[in-house]
């Protein structure tokens, strides 16, 4: 009889315990997440995908915009749309690769390598370099044309050079590659040093682009003119940001290069969409108060929100977020980047050339401080006229414009706080910001800005928050939901 009872006492205490703990065990932690970008889709998509449900309870997503994407987002010129932020995507993005095929996303097919846009390199005076162009639609022809062009490309650049600089990107893709490993094989980091060193890019972020290529056996007249011509298209900047930087914008210059049918921020919405999120589009946080166990967000809309994990998805540089306790994040400054679009026709005379047809398809530029414009490329050509697509580092006014342009139907103009100022050596931010539940994913900016890079950062956070709270600190992802993602599971349909 006394033992009887002494077992049910025991079950009974035992109960009461489960009980006392059943709540912090089993409670589902809510999760704000600021900014409807590729990076904060990306972290609700994989929070959702890692997690069983007790362990996520609601996301919410806000959005100072009224639409979804952020720094994707396309503009309508004459019914046609175009892409007027993140445009390119590189055919080993695989989390944009996937994201298409969950999303059921059309993917527009790249260019034809034997139809590439016709290249010039100008220096504000004369093209000191440019491919030749037909307008036959000839298979032969454009062969024949895209050979000349490899072989004046080769006399001009140096065979070693060119092969150089793809052993330099295809090294860099290599072990950028790392970040699609397996759970068991890829750690969860808690830095982005650490997730640089682990996959071997670090040491290119301590170096500038120009420095890596000088080393790598680069010739100048490659690194003055082609390479210069690409980053100035693809960061707004010089050869002097970091060598990573530097290797991710070339990667943006090879073949099979794509884009989502429509625009690419379908794919922040999708994500959103499929991952059971509350979304608060025109809503602003303007700040964020650690309160013991939760975080309060208060917006401009003079709501309150509470959460127990809180994702910062946009660049903090030039917001005015409060945050109490105050974090420390280093100093930054984002490179602004203005899109112009016009619709018209380019003026041959500001190009010293007597007709439309010699300006080449895409007009890259070589760093010199008179030259008012980055890049201007054909977007797409009509009946009667073509959109063009301008990249500068200051707005172009509508005079130089009217220099530039013969006919000039069209123009909008867009400034964006595009990318980080590249600097070498590079300074982080911490993914956690605050040693408790506040993640940063734009601090892995610094090492590139893509939208592929954003969502391997997002990835990599969503991971770190579902082991932090599961209490496995180290680093273990075993509690994670187990998925593949094996790159050469992720085949490409491109
Ligand atoms: C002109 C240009 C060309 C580019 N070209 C390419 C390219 O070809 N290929 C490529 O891969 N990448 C490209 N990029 C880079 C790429 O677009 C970005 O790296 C990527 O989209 C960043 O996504 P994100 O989610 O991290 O940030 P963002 O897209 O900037 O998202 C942050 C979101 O947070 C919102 N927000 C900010 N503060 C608050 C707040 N307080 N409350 C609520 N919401 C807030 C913002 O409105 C924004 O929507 C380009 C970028 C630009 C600007």
């Amino acid at each position: 009889m006394e033992k009887k009872c002494h077992s049910q006492i025991t079950a009974l205490t035992f109960c009461i315990l489960l009980l006392l703990l059943y709540p912090y065990h089993a409670r589902a932690h809510d999760v704000c997440i600021i900014g409807s970008g590729i990076g904060g889709a990306s972290v609700a998509h994989f929070l959702r995908r890692y997690s069983e449900p007790q362990t996520i309870g609601q996301i919410t997503v806000f959005e100072r915009n009224g639409v979804v994407g952020g720094r994707m987002a396309t503009v309508t010129i004459a019914g046609e749309t175009f892409e007027a932020g993140g445009s390119i995507l590189h055919p080993k993005n695989y989390h944009a690769l996937n994201y298409t095929k969950y999303l059921n996303l059309k993917v527009k097919a790249p260019k034809h390598p034997d139809d590439p846009l016709s290249l010039g390199v100008w220096d504000g005076h004369k093209f000191v370099y440019k491919t030749l162009s037909s307008n036959s639609k000839l298979p032969i022809i454009q062969r024949i044309v895209s050979i000349a062009n490899s072989v004046r490309m080769l006399l001009r650049y140096g065979a070693f050079s060119l092969f150089r600089m793809s052993i330099f990107v295809e090294v860099m893709l290599n072990q950028f590659l790392k970040y699609y490993e397996d759970f068991e094989a890829r750690p969860v980091f808690e830095s982005v040093e650490g997730m640089l060193k682990w996959a071997g890019l670090y040491n290119l972020t301590r170096r500038t682009l120009g420095e890596e290529l000088v080393d790598a056996g680069l010739s100048t007249t490659l690194i003055q003119e082609l390479v210069t011509v690409i980053t100035r298209i693809n960061y707004g900047q010089s050869v002097n940001i970091s060598g990573l930087a530097g290797a991710v914008s070339l990667a943006g210059s090879g073949g099979g290069l794509w884009a989502v049918e429509g625009g690419n921020w379908q794919m922040a919405a999708g994500l959103i969409n499929h991952s059971d999120v509350n979304l608060h589009l025109q809503e602003e946080i303007k700040s964020v108060s650690y309160l013991g166990d939760v975080y309060e967000l208060n917006s401009t809309q003079g709501k309150s929100y509470n959460c127990q994990v809180t994702v910062v998805a946009t660049p903090l540089d030039e917001i005015n977020i409060i945050f109490n306790p105050k974090i420390s994040v280093p100093p930054r400054k984002l490179q602004h980047t203005h899109a112009t679009f016009v619709r018209g026709l380019l003026n041959p005379a500001y190009f010293g050339l007597g007709a439309l047809s010699d300006i080449p398809e895409l007009v890259g530029t070589i760093e010199s401080a008179d030259l008012p414009f980055s890049s201007i490329g054909v977007q797409k050509k009509h009946e009667k006229d073509i959109t063009y697509k301008i990249f500068s580092r200051e707005p172009l006014s509508d005079a130089l414009l009217d220099e530039i342009f013969s006919v000039r139907v069209e123009t909008i103009k867009i400034n964006w706080g595009a990318y980080p100022h590249y600097h070498a050596p590079e300074r982080y931010a911490p993914f956690i910001l605050d040693g408790n539940h506040l993640y940063y994913v734009n601090a892995f900016e610094n090492a590139a800005s893509s939208m592929e890079t954003s969502s391997v950062a997002a990835e990599n956070i969503a991971r770190l928050i579902l082991s932090r709270l599961s209490g496995k600190v180290n680093c273990d992802s075993s509690n994670l939901k187990s998925v593949t993602s094996d790159p050469s599971k992720m085949n490409s349909e491109l």
